[in-house]
């Protein structure tokens, strides 16, 4: 029997040895290649967070009671963040494991709370731009999503939001601002109507919410967006992302204990004991929350800020290079560190001048309706503007004068991805070949191979992609019919 692990245990060295060889092909993000996933400072500073988190690393807090040390940490930093936010400490609120756990967190609050007034089939209204986080939210915890679409400046239509407000709805969500394009949301007009129809209002600040303020008092005017806007009840915010901290930290807080109780599990008659827990985890990492707290310290306000300013003039800079290129355009206004851009071309296709900045070295994230590149912005990109719009004017050119690209490597997978009609067939493909590269023999997801994507696995030859897959469905259906 062969248990995947040595008989005999190794020396620690050699095993750490062995780790650094595991990562030597991941995204370069010390060289500042990365535009999402990793907010890295450089390795000093990373070394100091490693440390921090290794003196709480056996520490749990899954009961405040035994680690007080972890509960004053936490504690700290939320009143940073309350800080932060403009609320006064009779807020309370918790750290999570990740923004998509405190997201979730506030579905399942809000749900509660709607429940306790007698509401059924809760729904939510979320804009259309809202992190999948909601929906998956919404899914766990039974709530209808309604997606508001977007105004022509790209924010949330509040007028659409308002017409989607009945008796079923729990909450209504702002972002500040939302991932794809960094476009915040009219918080202030949504705290109006969350106000008049006494709906609670949440805004997901998770990605803004330690840039933003930072932004404000480097001296660039923003709208409103914390709980200065009335209506607010709740926010959530990741200190992982621009708090700079360990991954594994993020804050959910709440205007008023009263919705937060509806966070709160409590089971009385458990023989392990009387138990209580704040958020979806048990064990709860000492660590994260440790280091979370050392970031702050580290930083401090000066730090913050000077980062946010360097991190906004780097993102001025950038856009700038990119709307330069015959072609590109940024989508709507983004104020924040994180911004998308198009094309405005129809001889431009934006995956294939993903795959060519990949191949490149550059890590992007590639977005849908419309097609884009994104990018999220560090200060440790100074380093490489120049090159980065160096690279893209390349890239761009080339794309242009090779359509063929379009039907090749990750740029058909994309392609393919967000253009075909029919949603739920794309969905079952995507769950099957997901759920697949979690099977223990599997071999990595590899998106650059269309064919695992294409249904009918690209016998068709040349074909695009979309007409591959529509006569792929409609050969599914006569088949049915003739049955
Ligand atoms: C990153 C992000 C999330 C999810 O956070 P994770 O830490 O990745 O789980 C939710 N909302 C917004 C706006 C985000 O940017």
């Amino acid at each position: 029997m062969n248990y995947n692990a040595p008989e005999k245990g190794r020396p620690f060295e050699e095993i750490l040895k062995e780790l650094d060889t595991f990562g030597v092909n991941d995204p370069d993000y010390k060289n500042a290649r990365t535009w999402s996933l990793v907010y890295y400072l450089n390795e000093e500073y990373t070394n100091f967070l490693q440390d921090a988190y290794g003196k709480y690393f056996s520490a749990n807090g899954l009961n405040p009671t035994a680690f007080k040390s972890l509960k004053r940490l936490e504690k700290e930093v939320l009143r940073f963040t309350a800080d932060l936010f403009h609320v006064d400490y009779s807020a309370c609120g918790v750290m999570t494991s990740c923004g998509t756990e405190s997201c979730m967190l506030a579905v399942k609050t809000y749900r509660d709370h709607g429940r306790s007034r007698g509401i059924k089939k809760p729904e939510m209204i979320i804009p259309e731009t809202a992190h999948v986080a909601w929906d998956k939210g919404a899914e766990y915890f039974t709530v209808k999503v309604r997606r508001a679409p977007l105004a022509e400046d790209w924010r949330v239509d509040i007028k659409a939001v308002e017409k989607m407000i009945n008796k079923n709805t729990v909450m209504i969500l702002g972002a500040a601002p939302e991932y794809p394009h960094g476009i915040i949301d009219p918080i202030e007009e949504l705290g109006e109507l969350a106000l008049k129809h006494k709906i609670p209002l949440h805004v997901d600040a998770c990605v803004g919410g330690y840039i933003l303020p930072f932004i404000e008092k480097a001296g660039k005017e923003l709208p409103l967006w914390d709980f200065r806007v009335e209506g607010v009840t709740s926010i959530s915010a990741d200190i992982h992302k621009y708090g700079f901290a360990a991954k594994g930290a993020s804050c959910i807080i709440y205007r008023n204990v009263d919705y937060f109780k509806h966070q709160v599990f409590v089971n009385e008659s458990w023989p392990g004991g009387v138990f209580a827990s704040p958020a979806f985890l048990g064990t709860r990492p000492g660590g994260a929350y440790a280091a979370a707290w050392a970031a702050v310290q580290a930083n401090g306000i000066e730090g913050y800020t000077a980062l946010a300013k360097r991190t906004i003039e780097i993102t001025e800079a950038l856009k700038k290079g990119i709307t330069s290129i015959d072609g590109l355009e940024i989508i709507g206004e983004p104020k924040a560190s994180l911004f998308a851009y198009r094309s405005t071309s129809p001889n431009i296709n934006m995956f294939s001048v993903g795959d060519l900045m990949e191949a490149k070295g550059w890590h992007i994230d590639r977005l849908q309706k419309p097609d884009a590149l994104h990018a999220m912005v560090t200060a440790p990109h100074e380093k490489v503007v120049e090159q980065y719009i160096a690279d893209l004017k390349e890239c761009v050119a080339y794309a242009k004068s090779h359509p063929e690209l379009a039907d090749e490597g990750q740029a058909a997978t994309y392609g393919m991805i967000s253009h075909i009609p029919l949603r739920g067939m794309v969905r079952k493909q995507v769950l099957d070949m997901f759920a697949d590269s979690y099977r223990l023999d599997a071999e990595e997801l590899d998106l650059s191979d269309s064919s695992s994507m294409t249904p009918g696995s690209g016998q068709e030859g040349k074909k695009s992609i979309v007409d591959k897959a529509i006569s792929w469905y409609v050969r599914k259906k006569s088949a049915k019919a003739s049955k």
